[in-house]
């Protein structure tokens, strides 16, 4: 039997001399060993290669039809469009009142884009892209957080825009829900409205509402060392007495009364007292830098129809002589009132209200003060404030509303 097989399966891998049904040397053994090696990583090599490639190359490979549109086809059937940039939210921004759900995509919309056209585009991804047009030079508004934001919206010759939540029944009676509002850019608080909540008495609509907390609840005591602690503004405008002496014993910060005039002008539960104007100012330890910010609306003006440009300027001067004319502005509650005092009919008169105080003997400086310069020093304050609690490390209020079933129960540790 020969050695020199034809049979390729039988055949040697390495050309077998005459010696090679003999036992092999071991230097030949050695020589196959590295041979098999040597194969044996060329194939481990070549499956990694194929098995990271594959993926790019997947179903690309075979046959393809010669006509282009065909081609394109089935191309696309394999490696679908991945578009970057389609604007169809604009679309329901404006034609569909900015609400998506109105877009009835399973049929034709006006524009290019809808599902059957999706689909016949052979469309696999694409990215909504989410726009609106760039603010031009003439924008009147401009979103304010700050005092020095205010200052720096005026010198632009634009409106500053703040924004303040009328009622602590609107933060659902949660203090973390006070750190959302802020991040979402309220700047006060009015701790109540019309109504008592959960963190404090209001001094409700007509007199003699019967109070739930006598002032603060445990948890509005909690609420205003929040408020002071990341500059949420403690607006103290419809709670009751007893709240607001409560919150001005309280508050480390300035605070503010948002829309509320004088009682001893006029006697509603609305207006301030003047034993609460008292404790207003910065002249004396115990007092609290705040700014009374007169409201309009004639029922809390004056009887009626006598509520005018003079019985309004009549408030301001009252508060200003209790409290200090560094501590009265202007929350007219425009728009937030059914009738106007007689030449305060829009926010289109104010000046009449400034030339008024200007007759009686108010100062270019108090009255820079009444329009804007309290409030800007309050909210400077306030931020101080803030910063120096957050500077000493004080903690987040963690405290929650006891009626909340939601919630395990508090364990102190
Ligand atoms: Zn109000």
């Amino acid at each position: 039997m020969s050695t020199q097989h034809s049979n390729g399966e039988q055949a040697p891998l390495l050309r077998r001399g005459p010696t090679a049904n003999k036992e092999q040397p071991p230097v030949h053994r050695s020589v196959r060993a590295i041979i098999y090696g040597v194969l044996t990583v060329i194939f481990v090599v070549g499956l990694i290669v194929v098995s990271v490639f594959w993926e790019e190359v997947g179903g690309i490979v075979g046959e393809f039809p010669k006509d282009p549109e065909q081609a394109a086809r089935r191309l696309l059937k394999i490696a679908p469009i991945i578009d970057g940039h389609i604007d169809l939210p604009l679309v329901a921004r404006e034609e569909y009142a900015n609400n998506a759900s109105w877009l009835d995509l399973e049929k034709e919309v006006n524009g290019h884009v809808d599902i059957p056209r999706l689909k016949k585009g052979q469309v696999g991804g694409f990215f909504w892209s989410a726009y609106v047009a760039c603010p031009t030079d003439e924008a009147t508004f401009e979103l304010a957080l700050t005092s020095q934001q205010i200052k720096t919206a005026i010198g632009r010759g634009r409106i500053a825009s703040l924004l303040g939540i009328e009622g602590g029944h609107q933060l659902g009676n949660s203090i973390a829900v006070l750190r959302q509002l802020y991040l979402l850019g309220v700047r006060y608080v009015t701790l109540t409205h019309v109504c008592h909540n959960a963190f404090a008495d209001s001094n409700g609509v007509q007199p003699g509402i019967i109070p739930r907390w006598n002032g603060l609840s445990s948890l509005g005591v909690s609420l205003i060392h929040e408020m002071n602690r990341i500059g949420m503004l403690v607006d103290l405008s419809h709670t009751s007495d007893e709240t607001a002496r409560q919150a001005l014993k309280l508050t480390q910060a300035p605070v503010i009364w948002s829309h509320s005039s004088s009682r001893a002008v006029h006697d509603v539960p609305r207006n301030v007292p003047d034993d609460i104007l008292a404790m207003i100012g910065t002249d004396a330890p115990g007092k609290v830098d705040a700014v009374v910010m007169v409201n309009f609306n004639p029922p809390f003006v004056a009887n009626p129809g006598n509520a005018t440009v003079q019985t309004v300027a009549d408030h301001i001067d009252h508060i200003a002589e209790i409290a200090g004319k560094n501590h009265v502005g202007l929350g007219s509650d425009y728009d937030g009132i059914a009738e106007t005092p007689k030449g305060l009919e829009d926010v289109s008169k104010y000046p009449a209200l400034i030339a008024e105080l200007f007759r009686r003997g108010w100062t270019r400086f108090e009255l820079a003060g009444l329009t804007g310069r309290n409030l800007l020093r309050v909210m400077d304050g306030a931020e101080r404030v803030a910063q120096e609690l957050q500077d000493l490390g004080t903690e987040p209020s963690y405290d929650i509303y006891d009626k909340r079933k939601d919630v395990g129960t508090r364990i102190d540790l």
